[in-house]
């Protein structure tokens, strides 16, 4: 089954889970529903009912809207970059008709890759895989292509983590370190945590540079903007916790940590699973529920993004895999004027605790440091550096979903079932797990299930 087909198939299993009767409201434009999270899945399923006529509700924790995707400007500079979700994929269709349907213009941001790797700097085109392993790659990818969606040999591909699959597949010990060092980045801790089937069709089914394609020109976060304009700001209620859901035989009744409550006729979750077991759920999730819940991990990310007064790179479309802390390097004003630019280190897993408990100066000496093969004394252009740590995030405590192995066809099915009136939505649930796109599509999904109770 291709990743992008396995939500809609699991639909049908869905409708079999509901604990409490669904109930006919008459006029969708009677109905009122309340959508916890205003992330980019909150927001377009937000969109999506508030066209169809219904009375939306957005609460929100944070004192922003936006969630994950988290744009950061340099005002002075008038420079952006991203601490939160950097690319917009070319296979990321409707994240593309809505910055169409908008007016935001995408820039390019694809980069080439250069490579730090035993303290030796590799320009990009000067580093490979080996001949023999790329061609055996191509073949595996070609063959989960042609696999039958549900068949026995696509499915075992749940049951191996991605590194073991690689090792099975007796690729070369240097490959082997390379993989680990490029697709730990894509799934933000390493891949002996990530199941081979997530691994295999991350890279079969995306686009030549793995969706790593575009940006929107202003920052990514301007998307987040136009929905909530869309939506209309007065449905959107800032700095308010949702503390308890209860159902009732006809409605919902969500209780905030505020004293507030809301009533509707439908519930949106799409909170990160951390969140969501914060939240006390009357009556209680079913165990499948919590046990799925409790099982999903998400990736330890952080951004560091230094602002250099001048661009030494000289290339203006580089990017570099390194062995060291800050791991990935990519150069964040790509495509933005002025002579001052922004470096980001995007490290994962250990690395970014390691980098989190670091003061700025620390972080940019260590950034400066790992850099050095390639373009020697840097520190005297570092101004300075913001960062974001995801794995201690208040609401996610990590960037996004990881899924192990026994968990994408498993524990991802489980959390896709609706709970009575309540139906969850978000970025872990969803096809393009891990992506924007992914988090419009569940939302969207949630929004035409209710559309169609
Ligand atoms: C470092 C990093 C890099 C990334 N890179 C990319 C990339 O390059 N390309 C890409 O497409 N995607 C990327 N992503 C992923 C992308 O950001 C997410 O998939 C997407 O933004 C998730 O949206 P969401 O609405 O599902 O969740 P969120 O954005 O997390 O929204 C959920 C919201 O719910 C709120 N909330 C939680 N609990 C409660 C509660 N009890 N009451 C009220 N509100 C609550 C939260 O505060 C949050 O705002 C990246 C993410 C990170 C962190």
């Amino acid at each position: 089954m291709r990743r992008r087909d396995f939500i809609k198939t699991t639909g049908a299993v869905v409708a079999g889970a509901v604990i409490l009767p669904n109930i006919s409201f008459g006029s969708q434009s009677s109905k009122n529903v309340v959508i916890i999270g205003a992330g980019i899945s909150g927001l377009a399923a937000a969109y999506k009912l508030k066209q169809s006529g219904v009375n939306v509700t957005l609460i929100e924790a944070r004192n922003r809207i936006g969630g994950r995707i988290f744009t950061h400007k340099f005002s002075e500079e008038n420079l952006t970059c991203e601490l939160g979700a950097e690319w917009v994929g070319k296979s990321h269709t409707r994240l593309i008709e809505l910055c169409k349907e908008f007016g935001l213009e995408l820039q390019n941001h694809q980069f080439e890759t250069h490579l730090i790797l035993n303290g030796e700097y590799s320009k990009s085109g000067g580093w490979d895989f080996s001949p023999g392993w790329k061609q055996k790659y191509e073949n595996l990818l070609n063959h989960f292509n042609s696999l039958q969606d549900g068949s026995e040999e696509k499915n075992n591909f749940d049951k191996l983590d991605w590194w073991r699959f690689l090792v099975n597949q007796g690729i070369p010990e240097k490959d082997l370190e390379l993989k680990e060092l490029l697709d730990s980045t894509d799934f933000g801790e390493s891949i002996r945590q990530v199941s081979a089937y997530a691994g295999i069709a991350e890279y079969a089914e995306s686009s030549e540079k793995n969706e790593m394609d575009y940006h929107i020109k202003g920052g990514n976060s301007r998307i987040i903007f136009k929905l909530a304009d869309a939506v209309g700001k007065e449905n959107i209620i800032l700095k308010t916790k949702v503390e308890k859901v209860e159902q009732k035989n006809n409605g919902v009744i969500v209780y905030c940590d505020n004293g507030n409550k809301y009533e509707a006729d439908n519930v949106i979750c799409t909170a990160p699973t951390f969140s969501l077991l914060k939240i006390n759920w009357q009556p209680a999730l079913p165990k499948d529920y919590l046990d799925a819940l409790n099982e999903l991990q998400y990736a330890r990310i952080i951004k560091t993004s230094v602002l250099f007064s001048e661009r030494f790179w000289k290339d203006e479309s580089l990017d570099m895999i390194t062995e060291t802390l800050p791991h990935y390097f990519f150069h964040s004003t790509k495509n933005q004027d002025g002579n001052k630019g922004i470096l980001t280190s995007y490290a994962v897993g250990d690395r970014a605790y390691v980098l989190s408990k670091m003061n700025e100066q620390k972080k940019i000496n260590e950034i400066c440091k790992a850099l050095k093969p390639a373009f020697g004394d840097i520190e005297k252009y570092a101004e300075h550096a913001v960062n974001y740590y995801w794995g201690a995030d208040a609401f996610t405590q990590g960037a996004y979903a990881i899924y192990n192995k026994h968990q994408w066809l498993d524990v991802r099915e489980v959390l896709n079932k609706n709970n009575g009136l309540v139906y969850f939505a978000g970025e872990h649930l969803a096809d393009w797990q891990g992506f924007m796109e992914g988090a419009i599509n569940s939302g969207e999904d949630a929004a035409d299930k209710i559309l169609n109770s």
